[in-house]
């Protein structure tokens, strides 16, 4: 039921009446700022606060707000098609997403396939992988996992995810996932041999992993050279290799995607965030041409039975067809470069701080554990301090627990970045850990 109040109720208060907030636990959370406008890298309140959005609205808004040229696009879709159904029927902007993805991806990779969020796209790897050997009548049925890993919300993201602790409710409804160590700097060796015994059990359908950097799980980064052994132990052994670009699509790591970097490209790639430049929600599933050959057949039970209400939603493609123009301007490539040399010199600086237990980068992300006397983690208590200082300072910054990191819109300027460095730098002077 809608609740009564005065037309001249705050929308704060309007919202707390009727909204339930995502990863927010409404018993201690502040209230939510109210964002009117978007422009470039900054956020503006209905009271003319300006924030700098230095996580890109939760890794999406890679162009900054409100880009003219995406808007622009939108609205003339709008006019023309908002959406139709993409069983039976298909249209200009999906089959150029489609068309311009692949151009950009490893010519082994032949098929799209629409959603429209993250973990849904990883859901669609797992199952695909999955029914590629189920069509093929030698069905697997174990999925390998690194710890530490995140892709997401739906119940096989959950279980494909290594931070067990936020999904304590759901355990017992998780499906096994085997887990191996991520070849963390030092860790490589252990991780290939974890592989190795893995895979001497032939029921292992596919490898799925955060390429690079694993996000949510802290920003925690490791080698090419490092995954590219994994891929080859896979392919030897026949077990498909899902990537997870979620998160590092669209240049996070510098190149536009992760495994551009690699000499194994994986079987399937799952593409959400970026892809719009943060405008709509819209995701990707990409498969080889051989992953897609096992699903054609007379035998109707081999289709590929998914499909979502907003599949290939026109506006969405249309803003990721913007966006693709905006990645492929002639300065594009000049802007990440610069963003990752100057979050290179940062971190150099920051390397020897006694508040900083470790500092990393990895193309257009820097992240830096602040030294406490607790583990490194999600739910590290020097966290909740550190936002409400970057909030005093307007800048929006969402440490993991004590990992503080950046991950700006790539229209930042020098002098922006300059600003939240500053910003960090000074918390590691004077946020304190009560309990240190
Ligand atoms: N995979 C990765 C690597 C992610 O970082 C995320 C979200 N942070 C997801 C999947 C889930 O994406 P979404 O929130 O769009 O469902």
């Amino acid at each position: 039921m809608l609740p009564a109040y005065p037309s001249t109720t705050s929308l704060t208060a309007r919202d707390a009446a009727v909204i339930w907030h995502p990863y927010t636990q409404h018993f201690t959370a502040s209230d939510p700022l109210t964002i009117v406008r978007g422009e470039g890298a900054w956020l503006i309140t209905e009271d003319g606060d300006r924030y700098l959005d230095a996580i890109s609205s939760w890794w999406v808004n890679i162009h900054g707000h409100a880009h003219p040229h995406i808007a622009a696009r939108l609205a003339r879709q709008a006019r023309e098609l908002e959406h139709v159904i993409f069983a039976g029927f298909t249209h200009r902007p999906a089959v150029e997403v489609a068309e311009r993805t692949l151009g950009y991806l490893p010519d082994s990779f032949g098929k799209v396939f629409f959603s429209d969020n993250g973990s849904t796209a990883v859901e669609i790897g797992l199952k695909m992988a999955l029914q590629f050997f189920h069509n093929q009548g030698t069905p697997r049925r174990k999925v390998v996992a690194f710890e530490g890993a995140f892709h997401g919300e739906t119940f096989g993201a959950m279980s494909v995810s290594g931070e067990l602790s936020l999904n304590n409710a759901f355990h017992s409804h998780l499906f096994e996932v085997v887990r191996i160590p991520a070849p963390l700097p030092g860790g490589e060796s252990a991780s290939v041999a974890a592989l190795e015994r893995v895979l001497t059990d032939e029921s292992v359908y596919a490898f799925l992993f955060e390429p690079l950097i694993q996000g949510a799980g802290g920003m925690r980064m490791y080698t090419p050279a490092a995954l590219d052994t994994l891929l080859a132990v896979c392919r030897r052994h026949g077990v498909l290799t899902i990537a997870d670009e979620v998160m590092t699509g669209f240049y996070r790591t510098g190149t536009r995607f992760a495994i551009d970097q690699l000499a194994h490209a994986p079987d399937i790639i799952c593409l959400s965030k970026g892809l719009t430049g943060g405008t709509l929600p819209l995701a990707l599933t990409v498969c080889t041409d051989r992953i897609f050959e096992a699903f054609l057949s007379q035998d109707k039970y081999k289709t590929f039975f998914h499909g979502h209400s907003y599949t290939a939603n026109p506006l969405g493609c249309a803003a990721a067809l913007a966006s693709f123009d905006l990645i492929d301007a002639p300065d594009f490539a000049e802007r990440i470069a610069r963003i990752a040399t100057q979050h290179r010199q940062f971190a150099a600086r920051l390397h020897a701080h006694p508040r900083v237990r470790d500092v990393r980068c990895c193309g257009t992300i820097v992240a830096l554990e602040f030294e406490t006397p607790e583990q490194t983690g999600y739910f590290n208590s020097l966290r909740d301090r550190l936002y409400a200082f970057f909030l005093s300072k307007g800048l929006l910054l969402r440490p993991l627990g004590n990992v503080i990191y950046v991950m700006p819109p790539y229209c930042v300027t020098a002098a922006e970045l300059d600003l939240v460095y500053a910003a960090i730098e000074e918390a590691l002077d004077v946020v304190i850990d009560e309990r240190a």
